[in-house]
């Protein structure tokens, strides 16, 4: 385990100062570590697609007495989320652009016509405008097994009881309350 989460003893100090979990009260990064730490969080896990959530602002790292790398333990659940198929859509479409455009924000038309207006080439000096370049990326995304993730789309998660996780037609992944 990369990240020393074995030193957590649930203090709750992080879930405490978490700005994230003031937004969502599924978050708790306590409970999340404590599920990691037993060996839950592959199980149809109550994290996603919360754990998705933290904005890695360290702010919970910061205040823990016991030094625990808490963002890394966020980073691990979450490569070890994205290998078992759990990847959110909208980072899903962004792994895409990377395969098609060798970017994760291409240049647009609309961006290549207003390049045009201020007197520029239409595209930037970047992978996207070689073909060579884009060769290239596409290799080395096959090579480590990236293009693999995106083979599976799982469309529901169940989480815990009463709640079921849904990806709606081109909508982030939600929580919900059954029956609700
Ligand atoms: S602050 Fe540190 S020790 Fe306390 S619950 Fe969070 S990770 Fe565990
Ligand atoms: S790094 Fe993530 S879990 Fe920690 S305080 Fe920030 S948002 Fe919360």
């Amino acid at each position: 385990m990369p990240s020393n989460i074995e030193r957590c003893y649930q203090c709750g100090q992080c879930t405490s100062v978490c700005p994230m979990g003031e937004q969502e009260q599924t978050y708790k990064i306590r409970k999340f570590l404590q599920m990691e730490k037993r060996g839950l969080a592959n199980e149809e896990s109550m994290m996603l697609p919360f754990i998705f959530y933290c904005t890695t602002c360290y702010r919970c790292q910061d205040n823990c007495p016991q030094e625990v790398k808490i963002v890394d333990g966020v980073l691990e659940i979450r490569a070890n989320a994205v290998h078992n198929g759990q990847m959110l859509r909208s980072h899903r479409k962004v792994a895409k652009m990377l395969f098609e455009y060798g970017h994760a924000v291409p240049t647009t038309p609309e961006v290549m016509e207003k390049r045009l207006h201020l007197g520029l080439d239409k595209m930037p000096p970047t992978v996207q405008g070689s073909d060579e370049q884009l060769d290239e990326i596409n290799t080395l995304l096959q090579i480590t097994g990236f293009d693999r993730l995106l083979e599976d789309e799982v469309p529901e998660i169940k989480l815990n009881e009463g709640l079921t996780c849904v990806q709606q037609p081109g909508s982030e992944l939600s929580a919900v309350e059954e029956g609700a």
